[in-house]
């Protein structure tokens, strides 16, 4: 463990214990549950959607410092970003946990921190998890448009 390692695990350490964006919204446009059965970890996971925007990003959840981290992260890099980046920024953090592409900092933000948890692949789903749980949401919204998972259902806005 060199020098940048330690740094990263500070960092990853520091979202564990103060997540960002962490809560749930009042009326989110779409919420999805995901969680890990090999290692427990779970997430809950609201995002506000206008005019094609990820306006905000909010988790809840519980489990290991890598997936609670992450969440946090991944919900700082995501939040404000028109759905198409969002999408594109979350297979960009897939392939770096799966070593095939090398982590864009500018992108990722405090997310390149885990870049090196690619090589423990049994921890490579606690980082992936609240990244999935985001794709899904986006993926849910694009073909059903507005559900918070309480039955109400709609269209997109603005996407007539
Ligand atoms: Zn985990």
């Amino acid at each position: 463990m060199g020098g940048l390692d330690d740094l990263y695990q500070e960092l990853i350490l520091d979202h564990y214990r103060k997540r960002r964006n962490q809560g749930t919204l009042g009326e989110p446009t779409v919420a999805v549950d995901h969680n890990n059965p090999l290692c427990g970890d779970e997430i809950h996971l609201e995002v506000l959607i206008e005019d094609g925007q990820l306006v905000d990003v909010r988790h809840t959840g519980q489990g290991c410092s890598i997936s609670q981290s992450s969440a946090s992260m991944m919900s700082e890099a995501a939040k404000s970003l028109p759905l198409p980046e969002a999408l594109d920024l979350v297979e960009h953090f897939r392939l770096m946990m799966h070593g095939t592409e090398e982590g864009d900092e500018d992108r990722l933000g405090d997310a390149i921190a885990l870049e090196g948890v690619a090589r423990y692949p049994v921890r490579v789903k606690c980082a992936l998890l609240s990244w999935m749980a985001l794709k899904d949401a986006i993926e849910t919204y694009t073909r059903d448009g507005r559900t918070d998972g309480n039955g109400r259902d709609g269209h997109p806005d603005g996407e007539a």
